[in-house]
């Protein structure tokens, strides 16, 4: 757009939110077969096909032990893990970014057994067109025509920005489902909207607007490790929180800021406070996601995270049970 360095619209997606697109991830939908593998492993996916800003969740099952187990989707590194007592199963998250460009990708899962041998397991993953509404917004006109000094600082910040969601921690930091940010607030609104601002096309909405009054506590998703603790132009008083194999989650707008880079949190620790800091129209938790660098809706990271424990405790508690 013309009246915003291009630089400073491409942090705007980073801060802001992401579309909930059209059908979230089926309810503990790890079951369905995918690809092809070397004989004795099996690829599944949560969902066939995903849309932009969504995610799915992959799971490869072996006979035998696995290690080395890596991923790669359309050139973008996926990270497994292994729950405890599963041995067997390896897990991984693909993030669809809100913008990456509908078509089919290539999903290749590569590892080997004790022995050496290696496997391979490939299936391809269709990307479709997120559903995402367009939003016009009046906002202060310095935020729309950021002079020359702003413009550096927004750029430096969203180089910040962007080393840290570089940076893959090779630990899984987080245990168990992730959950929404506020108390009592079960869902929130604008994740991928695209945005006019004071007549101009803007970049989309690059995280979800959860409501909330100036003050509220803001509680940590997952357990993890303070990335960014800071004022930033766009975002406010920011939090970034680290949860290890790529997965970040993003806290801006905050009044007050309860943590500093470095510490360690647990899940539901507190954060800050819901505030109005930085280019905002009003209170409000603004909460982002990205899994290797792609923007995703961290609604359904939340869904599904606990569709799969849920699942798991149906599975443990019947008889007819296939675990
Ligand atoms: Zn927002």
């Amino acid at each position: 757009m013309r009246l915003i360095d291009g630089n400073v619209a491409r942090k705007r997606l980073v801060l802001v939110c992401l579309v909930a697109s059209a059908g979230f991830l089926p309810a503990g939908a790890v079951g369905k077969e995918a690809g092809a593998c070397t004989p004795g492993t099996e690829l599944r996916l949560s969902a066939p096909e995903s849309s932009q800003g969504s995610l799915l969740l992959i799971e490869l099952k072996s006979a035998l032990q696995l290690t080395e187990v890596k991923g790669d989707w359309g050139g973008r590194k996926v990270a497994f893990w292994q729950e405890s007592g599963k041995e067997g199963i390896q897990r991984g998250l693909v993030g669809v970014d809100l913008e990456k460009a509908p078509g089919e990708y290539e999903l290749k899962v590569t590892g080997q057994t004790a022995s050496g041998e290696k496997i391979v397991c490939r299936a391809m993953v269709e990307v479709k067109k997120g559903q995402f509404a367009t939003e016009k917004l009046q906002v202060g006109k310095q935020f729309v025509e950021p002079n020359p000094e702003q413009i550096k600082r927004a750029n430096e910040e969203l180089q910040k920005l962007r080393e840290i969601f570089d940076r893959v921690t090779p630990e899984r930091l987080w245990d168990g489902p992730f959950r929404i940010p506020l108390e009592g607030v079960t869902t929130g609104s604008n994740f991928g909207k695209r945005r006019i601002l004071n007549g101009n096309p803007g970049s989309p909405h690059g995280g979800m607007d959860l409501p909330g009054t100036t003050g509220t506590p803001v509680h940590a998703a997952q357990r993890g490790r303070v990335a960014l603790a800071e004022e930033l132009f766009f975002s406010g008083n920011t939090v970034v929180v680290d949860h290890g194999l790529g997965i970040y989650t993003f806290y801006g707008h905050l009044s007050e800021i309860d943590v500093k880079v470095g510490d360690a949190v647990e899940t539901g620790a507190l954060l800050g406070k819901v505030g109005a800091t930085g280019r905002v129209t009003g209170p409000h938790l603004h909460w982002g996601l990205t899994v290797e660098r792609a923007r995703v809706n961290p609604l359904v990271l939340v869904r599904l995270l606990s569709s799969t424990a849920s699942e798991e405790n149906r599975r443990k508690s019947s008889k007819h049970g296939t675990n």
